[in-house]
């Protein structure tokens, strides 16, 4: 839903930030997928510092100005880093514990929903780390995406994003892919987190390859750079609008 947001019983990633805020260290986080094998999020790289982000990260870093929106910011790593370099910065995410913690950190941390319409303030960055993007769910919602991107980024404003191509997941040796093409685009996953004894609800998440992102983005009246490659398959992408 497009204002909705996360309860504390709902929300395990929430639950780890918060215990790691509080006593420097957090139980396992675990993420499930009908997808991939169980995997896991060190809850410690979500308090990542500068020095620990990835080159793809800093370089974000590096090239945000003016008044900046952290979406999604969870622990508010980045947002913390922007702070100190003397940055506007406002960061938004849907769980109420890690808005707590922000707000705990210094950072001008708000309960929302990148997609409440409410939500008209103006930026001139708009910055969307760890695959960010992935809150959009699947490609049917790049539309919509860019309407919000629309409302909220000030004249000659710019976007800010990491994402995978991950097509490698899927391909074969010889190079032809185990995908059906007829299920839709390839990089649209389902997750579900577990914390202790807290299960949250299963949510779909996003990964485009620079080229898919770029189609949508001319389409919806916006040019898109790719400004670093990573090391696996991922990308910086900067988003803005078109003159
Ligand atoms: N950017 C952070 C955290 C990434 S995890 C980092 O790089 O460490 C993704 C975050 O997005 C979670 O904290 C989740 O609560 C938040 N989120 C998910 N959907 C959202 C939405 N629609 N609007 C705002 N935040 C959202």
């Amino acid at each position: 839903m497009k204002n909705s947001t996360l309860e504390p019983q709902k929300d395990p990633m929430g639950q780890a930030i918060a215990d790691y805020h509080k006593n420097g260290k957090a139980a396992k986080l675990r993420v499930l997928s009908s997808m991939f094998y169980e995997d896991e999020i060190p809850v410690a790289t979500l308090f990542r510092s500068f020095e620990k982000m990835s080159a793809i990260e800093q370089e974000m870093i590096r090239l945000s100005k003016g008044r900046t929106l952290d979406v999604g910011a969870g622990s508010g790593c980045h947002s913390v880093v922007l702070q100190s370099r003397g940055h506007n910065v406002v960061a938004i995410d849907i769980s109420e514990l890690s808005v707590a913690v922000m707000k705990e950190r210094g950072v001008d941390a708000r309960l929302t929903n990148l997609f409440d319409e409410t939500f008209t303030e103006k930026f001139d960055t708009i910055i969307m780390a760890m695959n960010g993007i992935g809150i959009v769910g699947k490609t049917d919602r790049m539309e919509e995406f860019f309407r919000c991107a629309k409302r909220l980024l000030n004249p000659g404003g710019q976007i800010l994003l990491d994402s995978s191509d991950i097509r490698y997941i899927f391909e074969n040796e010889d190079g032809s892919m185990d995908i059906d093409l007829a299920a839709g685009y390839y990089g649209e996953v389902d997750f579900n987190m577990r914390y202790k004894n807290i299960k949250g609800e299963s949510f779909d998440w996003l990964y485009i390859d620079f080229d898919t992102l770029c189609f949508y983005a001319n389409e919806n009246g916006f040019e898109c750079e790719k400004c670093l490659d990573g090391e696996h398959y991922d990308y910086l992408a900067k988003i803005s609008l078109k003159e």
